[in-house]
């Protein structure tokens, strides 16, 4: 099965709550595998700067769907948790995005793989690397090279770390809550 990727925001409301609760559901989806997840960062808004900050991790699946269909899954948990529409880049209470799916690279109308904006992100990048990920499709650069780049000048924060955020998520990752 392919590893796939996918990038978590949320800066609206309780944003923490609100990426667990998606991490949640994701484990939910029939086909859908849940192997790991970054540390929550904290960074500024990109693009409409005129919002609360962010938290934003990365989780690591497993799935058997393809990509259509888990775009699909991904944007019923958005609505579950309250997403409303608004500006591009708006605020919302959270965002779920296919960054990678394998080695796959997929145009279509509703959906590129990889995520077209991916190597422009901080809190894409970072989590990435954190995750393992020593290298991304189609860059001439490694994954911490990149990252240290674009934290010059995009600002993030560790917020929680990925230890705590799988105890929080003990009924999904009940074998790797190490109490720390
Ligand atoms: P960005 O994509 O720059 O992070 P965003 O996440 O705020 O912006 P959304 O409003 O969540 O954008 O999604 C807009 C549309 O992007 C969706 O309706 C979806 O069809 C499309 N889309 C294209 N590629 C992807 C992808 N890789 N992951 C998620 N959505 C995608
Ligand atoms: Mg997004
Ligand atoms: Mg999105």
């Amino acid at each position: 099965m392919p590893r796939v990727y996918l990038g978590l925001g949320s800066n609206l409301e309780d944003r923490r709550n609100n990426l667990l609760s998606a991490i949640g559901l994701l484990a939910q989806i029939e086909g859908v595998v849940v192997k790991d997840c970054s540390s929550i960062y904290e960074t500024d808004p990109l693009g409409y700067l005129d919002q609360p900050a962010f938290l934003n991790m990365v989780v690591e699946i497993e799935t058997s769907l393809p990509p259509l269909d888990l775009l699909d899954r991904c944007q019923e948990i958005e609505r579950k948790l309250g997403r409303k529409p608004t500006v591009r880049w708006g605020p919302r209470t959270i965002d779920l995005d296919l960054l990678l799916y394998g080695e796959e690279k997929y145009e279509g109308e509703r959906l590129t793989i990889p995520h077209p904006r991916l190597t422009e992100r901080a809190f894409v990048v970072i989590p990435l690397q954190e995750l393992g990920l020593d290298s991304l499709p189609g860059l001439g650069m490694a994954t911490r090279e990149l990252g240290e780049k674009l934290q010059r000048s995009q600002r993030i924060y560790l917020h929680t770390p990925k230890s705590e955020v799988k105890c929080l998520c003990w009924a999904v990752f009940s074998g790797s809550c190490t109490g720390k």
